[in-house]
């Protein structure tokens, strides 16, 4: 069987999808902001650092209903 598993179309070196700001939220804000500037310079480390602060931070969740 030949080997055809394509990943998503991932236009970004980056192996897992960014997390979106939560509107409303400074925390997210802020990190948004931090992450633009990253990535601007090309600073992935402290790309991936505000991804895992943005997603680590805690809401309130919507899951459906
Ligand atoms: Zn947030």
């Amino acid at each position: 069987m030949p080997r055809n598993c394509r990943a998503v179309h991932l236009k970004d070196p980056f192996p897992v999808p960014e997390p979106e700001p939560v509107a409303g939220c400074d925390v997210c804000a802020a990190l948004a902001r931090q992450r633009a500037a990253a990535h601007a310079l090309g600073d992935k480390a402290t790309v991936i650092d505000s991804n895992i602060e943005m997603r680590s931070h805690s809401h309130p969740k919507r899951e459906g209903q």
